[in-house]
């Protein structure tokens, strides 16, 4: 990708506004408001201690959650900076404003190699909106940008896109670098076979990327409540499953231009009932009235596994089932633990979406597969194409 990169910038001395993703889940326990999960936190680690290694002055910004562009206290950062603080072993100064004097006294009285984290961009109604005052309110806190957030990539706000174009220079930090790199990959000349894998309640959601991975892999399996939208297009009976009735027309069309590509789970997991303690059968083929699918069978992800395990490039989005039931787990863990495996004999293995990402990290092998995107939207953008806004922004080399 021909964008400046963090390595590109002269960092001593200078201001350097950040754009992170520290959209970090909350937990509220006796009064006090602690971080639940601070994986996006680390990930940006190495952009905040380069910047403070080198000299600079790295200003910190994000959003969290959706207050709808007003001050919420329930979405304030205040807790992330003090768990930040704790990663970083440096003093982090949280400012209750995002913008504004109070702001720029805070910036101007920063050491060099010093901390501050601004409060929620979410907190101004300019920033969804890229609010092009905002944008230049943000630029004018700094000598230089750079974007480490490929979370927010999809969006072209004022803290993203916005205040890019305002800069002198705005580059990509590490982590934004990492996944522009790993998710190229698949879309360029990736080893083959290719796989992708795609799970989750909705076709609906994914067509798009459905579309643009046909055209790249070798098999696409499919898995989750997605695949009884395509199974009752194909006039298999699906019981009280959960299927798009207005996209099985299109489900149909998608499946018969794949040309067979289309993998879809022979058997399945079913119950009379959307509970965890509801009694389970296995089924192959037709689901009888009254049941529903919630997850794929034992012969479906034997299936999967002996196609992942053939593969050189795997890329994996959404839930084989409803896993956040233990007893309808089964799939997505065979899933995460197959791409371990696949990465352990040679394979280019990608995963992303929230559910997928958390799936595989309860499943104890975040660490055993290539990359493991931090990006929901923006990954099933990317893969659809798609120019991102937030780097479109970026300073070209
Ligand atoms: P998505 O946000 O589209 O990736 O969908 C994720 C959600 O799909 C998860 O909350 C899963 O519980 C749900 N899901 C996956 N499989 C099924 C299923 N067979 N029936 C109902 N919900 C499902």
């Amino acid at each position: 990708m021909n964008k400046l990169t963090l390595d590109d910038l002269t960092l001593k001395g200078q201001r350097v506004l950040v754009r992170v993703d520290f959209n970090v889940p909350l937990a509220h326990e006796n009064g006090t408001t602690t971080v639940a999960d601070d994986t996006r936190i680390r990930a940006a680690l190495p952009t905040i201690r380069k910047i403070i290694d080198s000299g600079g002055k790295a200003i910190l910004i994000s959003h969290l959650g959706r207050p709808k562009g007003e001050v919420n206290p329930k979405y304030s950062l205040a807790p992330v900076a003090r768990h930040l603080q704790q990663l970083l072993g440096v003093p982090v100064r949280f400012v209750t404003n995002t913008v504004g004097p109070a702001v720029r006294e805070a910036i101007d009285n920063m050491p060099e190699g010093g901390v501050i984290l601004l409060e929620n961009t979410r907190f101004l109604p300019g920033e969804t909106k890229n609010d092009p005052a905002l944008a230049a309110e943000l630029a004018a806190l700094a000598d230089v940008y750079v974007n480490d957030a490929f979370g927010a990539a999809h969006r072209a706000h004022a803290s993203t896109e916005g205040v890019a174009r305002k800069v002198r220079q705005a580059a990509m930090g590490y982590l934004l670098k990492r996944e522009v790199e790993y998710l190229s990959r698949l879309l360029e000349a990736p080893d083959r076979p290719f796989v992708g894998v795609l799970g989750g309640a909705k076709v609906s959601d994914k067509i798009g990327v459905i579309q643009s991975l046909l055209q790249r892999v070798d098999h696409l399996l499919i898995g989750g409540a997605m695949s009884y939208t395509f199974l009752k297009a194909l006039g298999m009976q699906t019981g009280a499953s959960k299927v798009e009735e207005d996209r099985l027309e299109e489900a149909r069309a998608l499946y018969d231009a794949a040309g067979g590509k289309i993998m879809l789970p022979s058997d399945h997991v079913i119950a009379p009932a959307f509970d965890n303690d509801a009694p389970q059968q296995v089924v192959a083929g037709d689901i009888p009235d009254g049941q529903m699918g919630l997850d794929i069978g034992p012969a479906t992800i034997e299936a999967y596994r002996e196609v992942l395990l053939d593969a050189r490039t795997i890329v994996w989005n959404g839930p084989m089932g409803v896993f956040e039931m233990p007893n309808f787990a089964r799939g997505t863990l065979a899933i995460a633990e197959t791409l371990a495996e696949a990465t352990r004999k040679g394979a280019l293995t990608v995963v992303g979406g929230g559910d997928s990402v958390a799936a595989i990290t309860q499943a104890g092998f975040a660490d055993d597969v290539s990359h493991v995107s931090t990006g929901g939207g923006a990954m099933l953008e990317f893969l659809e194409g798609k120019t991102l806004p937030g780097i479109a922004a970026l300073t070209d080399k």
